[in-house]
């Protein structure tokens, strides 16, 4: 029976506002209602003190607030924080702070598990167990947020989608949640600082160019020919490169918004000059800049970091192109935080 309550945060302003015009209250209770679910982020009904005692009785009898638990905090050396989060069915997700002298990044997951198959990523051989709902995605910011000010005596500053999942595979709860990460009502954040990062779903980021989010965009590319990509991703056969190019050029024809590609290089799969000649021209498509992030080997990966000169040439020719170019180190690699390491794995 106790299922069949809904969870009140699935409800809109406007509809929480009618439940309670249907049940004889004003429309304002409802405002303030939304207000303790969201600008002040209350996890029982109790907490509401502004609110009567039958009402709050009303509530929980109709409602439950689904909210996240952060179950085990670790920290590493660096300074990361990584948050194993238990979700009200007892699955569990990851969320990730990066802190840097200027910014606190929260590195949020949209999904339990992951629906894609890259080859080289541990959230990948988890299964897709489900997506997350918008208030879930939400709650992992607020956690952050509020850690970042706890221990780094500052608000999150960036938003980073590339914890566990496909963003784009949960293209409305995503959305959702970064309206209300963006909205006065929730964190009031600008969406210049959300960064959305995808495998590359080219309806969808076609679609996300429509919607006008103005949040930014990440393509995990880590090969620009097809033969390549398709060994290490193999979703590529249905998604490929001609396809992806066409999307990102629609994105930015729509948005004028720079696009950043995601990029390893690996020993033997990606590390000879032809690879980042093909890098370098899928760059002409559309405006870019390249991150080279280096390889966090997972357990029992067949995947081995490419040689320092390996990277340093493809630095080269990327910049000889009049490309921007990054080269990423890892942070929190000690306690599993890092890039494509969040497989749900605890320090017990
Ligand atoms: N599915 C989305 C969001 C996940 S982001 C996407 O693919 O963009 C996770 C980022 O970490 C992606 O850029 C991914 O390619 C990268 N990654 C995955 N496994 C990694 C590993 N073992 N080492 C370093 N980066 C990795």
């Amino acid at each position: 029976m106790k299922n069949k309550k809904k969870d009140i945060r699935a409800l809109t302003k406007k509809q929480l506002q009618e439940f309670f015009v249907e049940n004889g209250d004003k429309s304002f209770r409802g405002s303030q209602v939304y207000e303790w679910l969201w600008s002040k982020g209350a996890h029982t009904f109790e907490e509401m003190t502004n609110i009567s005692k039958q009402t709050r009785t009303m509530l929980a009898e109709n409602f439950v607030i689904n909210h996240i638990r952060v179950d085990q905090m670790q920290r590493s050396s660096d300074g990361t924080i990584k948050n194993a989060v238990k979700l009200h069915d007892n699955l569990t997700v990851e969320s990730v702070l990066i802190p840097t002298p200027t910014r606190t990044t929260a590195c949020v997951s949209s999904q339990v598990g992951c629906s894609l198959d890259c080859q080289f990523c541990a959230t990948a051989r988890l299964k897709r167990m489900r997506n997350l709902n918008p208030d879930e995605i939400y709650d992992q910011v607020v956690a952050i947020d509020n850690e970042s000010r706890l221990y780094f005596d500052r608000p999150l500053s960036n938003i980073v989608f590339m914890g566990m999942g496909e963003p784009l595979m949960n293209y409305n709860n995503v959305m959702k949640a970064v309206e209300k990460i963006t909205s006065d009502e929730g964190l009031g954040m600008s969406a210049k600082r959300i960064t959305i990062s995808t495998s590359g779903v080219p309806k969808m980021i076609k679609k996300l160019a429509d919607d006008e989010a103005k949040i930014k965009l990440a393509v995990s590319l880590h090969a620009a020919t097809d033969e390549v990509r398709t060994k290490i991703m193999p979703f590529n056969e249905t998604f490929p490169l001609e396809d992806l190019r066409e999307a990102l050029e629609y994105w930015y024809s729509k948005t004028k918004s720079r696009i950043t590609y995601e990029y390893i290089v690996w020993k033997d799969v990606n590390d000879t000059r032809k690879d980042a000649m093909a890098l370098v021209r899928f760059c002409k498509y559309v405006p870019c800049k390249v991150n080279l992030i280096e390889y966090n080997p997972i357990d029992d990966g067949d995947f081995q970091r490419a040689s320092s000169q390996a990277t340093d040439m493809y630095q080269q020719l990327l910049e000889r192109n009049g490309i921007t170019v990054t080269v990423r180190r890892s942070r929190g690699k000690d306690i599993d935080a890092a890039c494509g390491q969040l497989a749900n794995k605890s320090a017990s």
